[in-house]
Formats: C-alpha cells, sequence, structure tokens
C-alpha cells in the first residue's frame, strides 16, 4: 500500500486520514491513472471517502477487488437509468419530524447523523437530505417528544449515516433519553464502523451499549468475507463477549458477492465469529447504482445454492424494500 496509513488504534484518527482523493486511491493499489477522469466525476455527486485500514484489505492491482468495487467512482454512477431514483425506499413519505423514519409497526428509526466511516457507492441512502437531521442530542427533542407520545413503540434504531461516527459522550446521553422513555424496550444500532474501523469497538461504546436498561442489538453489515480481517474479528468477538447480540445484513451487489463461493464464506466467517446472517438485501434502486444490480433470479438461484452447502442459520433472509409496504418483502 503506497503513501497510506493502514491501521491505527485511533478511531478518530483513522476516520481523519481517511481517502478521499480518487488519485490517492489509485495510486495506492497501483492502479491506472486513466481511470482518474471517470472517478472524479462521480465522487462530485458522491464523494469519494475510505479509510487506510479497509483500503489495506484489498489487492493491490486489482480492479474486480470486491472492497475496491464497494468504494471506487465509476463513471456508470453517472447514467441515468429509468426505474432508479433519489429516494428509492421511500424514506421521504415515512419521515415524522426531522430525523426520524418510522415504517413499520412498533419501531422507529432516528438518523443520527449524516456521516459515514465509507461511502459505498450503492448506498440507498447516497442522495438523503442530511442536511436536515438533527445536529445535536438537544436536536433530537421533537424525535424524541413523538417517540414518547407513541406507546406503541419498544424499539429505536439508531441509524444514518452511521451513527457510531459519533462521539460515545453523544450517544451516551441520547441513549440515555431513550432508556427514559418507559415503552422502549429495545435499542438497535445499525453500523458498518466494526468492520471498517475496528478500533471503534472502545470499552466507553460497550460502556453506554450495554449500561441501560434497554436491550442491545447491533446489526453491522458487510457483504463479503476479504472485510473481515483479524482485528475486525477482535473487535466483533468484543461486542458478542458483552452480551451483545450481532447480526449482519449485506447487499446482494454484481462483482462483489454475487457468486455461491462468495455469500458461503461470508456466512461461513461471520457464524465462526457468532455473528447472525440476518438479510441479504435485494439492492435497492437508488440512482447511480444500477451496475450493481443482480436480478432477483440469479439471487433466488444463489440463496438455493447457499441452502445446499449451509446449515439453515447461517441462510440469511433475501430480501426487498418496496416503499410504502407494512414490512420488508421476503423473496426467499
Ligand atoms: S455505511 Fe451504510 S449508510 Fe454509510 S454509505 Fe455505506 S451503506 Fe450508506
Amino acid at each position: 500500500m503506497r503513501g497510506l496509513k493502514v491501521s491505527s488504534a485511533d478511531w478518530h484518527a483513522e476516520l481523519k486520514s481517511a481517502v478521499r482523493d480518487p488519485a490517492q486511491l489509485l495510486t495506492a493499489l497501483d492502479l491506472p491513472d486513466s481511470l482518474l477522469p471517470a472517478a472524479r466525476a462521480a465522487a462530485k455527486a458522491f464523494p469519494l471517502f475510505a479509510p487506510g485500514g479497509y483500503i489495506g484489505r484489498m489487492t493491490p492491482g486489482r480492479l474486480d477487488d470486491p472492497l475496491l468495487r464497494q468504494v471506487l467512482p465509476l463513471g456508470e454512477e453517472l447514467d441515468e437509468v429509468p426505474g432508479f431514483a433519489a429516494d428509492a425506499v421511500g424514506d421521504a413519505a415515512a419521515t415524522k419530524s426531522a430525523g426520524l423514519i418510522q415504517k413499520y409497526q412498533s419501531r422507529a428509526l432516528l438518523i443520527t447523523t449524516g456521516a459515514c466511516a465509507v461511502h459505498c457507492r450503492y448506498c440507498f441512502r447516497r442522495h438523503f437530505p442530511y442536511s436536515t437531521a438533527p445536529k445535536s442530542v438537544d436536536d433530537w427533542e421533537p424525535a424524541l417528544d413523538l417517540i414518547r407520545a407513541d406507546d406503541s413503540l419498544d424499539e429505536v434504531l439508531l441509524s444514518g449515516g452511521d451513527p457510531l461516527t459519533l462521539v460515545d459522550t453523544t450517544l451516551a446521553e441520547l441513549a440515555e433519553r431513550l432508556a427514559a422513555i418507559p415503552h422502549l424496550k429495545r435499542l438497535r444500532i445499525h453500523t458498518r464502523l466494526p468492520i471498517i474501523i475496528p478500533a471503534r469497538v472502545t470499552s466507553e461504546l460497550l460502556a453506554w451499549l450495554c449500561g441501560t436498561r434497554l436491550t442491545p442489538l447491533v446489526v453491522i453489515h458487510a457483504n463479503h468475507a476479504q472485510e473481515i480481517d483479524d482485528n475486525v474479528a477482535n473487535s466483533l468477538a468484543r461486542l458478542v463477549d458483552a452480551g451483545v447480540p450481532l447480526l449482519n445484513q449485506s447487499v446482494l451487489l454484481r462483482g462483489v458477492n454475487d457468486s455461491t463461493t462468495a455469500l458461503v464464506d461470508l456466512s461461513r466467517r461471520l457464524t465462526d465469529l457468532r455473528v447472525m446472517p440476518y438479510y441479504l438485501h435485494q439492492l435497492d434502486r437508488v440512482a447511480g447504482a444500477a451496475h450493481f444490480e443482480v436480478p432477483i433470479s440469479r439471487g433466488l438461484q444463489l440463496i438455493a445454492e447457499m441452502r445446499t452447502q449451509l446449515p439453515g442459520y447461517a441462510v440469511p433472509r433475501y430480501v426487498q424494500e418496496i416503499a410504502g409496504e407494512a414490512h420488508k418483502r421476503v423473496l426467499a
């Protein structure tokens, strides 16, 4: 890896030093400069953002590296493809107040921040109007008031962006305010940080996550076994050892994990680490991500092949989110 700091015990430092310039990414991975104009053009619409430790898990010289494919801006992102839209999953229609989304009965989702530890090129929220989301704990109060007033809710999800890009003092304060709402039972965190910057799993994080009366759950997001090196494995073990149930969601992505081998290897790696494969998502049809789409017929075939190789608990549910539906559609 040329000119890159590839690991750090300090997650803030790793976030701060993340690669934002496509030229730096191409140089670090010995990839040709000819890719640069398209990468720069696509990064104007959705910037490149990839920490050195994640880039360090990529294979230099391989444009088909499954991790690189998830972060390298490509010219195809600028193609307008019918059926692919800015708000692919109906977030706007389900927004109850700034930063509060409710699509399903009994749980609601807080957009805690617009920041992420990595910019996934296929992200369903790549066009989300994060500038309208709350910026501080006090800004969350209108959303918290709605949660307080609705005793049909028993679970709150912290999402984003990635909630774990916020500092632990802020998250601890938010967790306390949620725990003070009597009808809430569970606090669920959706995060890719333990995969991207495993040093994010700090003692302070475990303290607030496990330190309220709410039952914690963490849903991580890994798409390929190559993302899970020893540092990631150790951080996942810290969460499980602290008593936090860990689930994984993946997105089915062309050129990343659309093979039986890739999906089986990922499920085996996860289950060995005590992480339950939860969802395999059909790609949300967000503008700029059409080149990642895998036909549902192929996804069904892949799940059928996984069933022949894995125990039932290691096969994720293959789901699709359709805006306005009462739950995710289970495809297999
Ligand atoms: S970490 Fe999640 S929210 Fe952030 S860019 Fe990736 S998919 Fe989107």
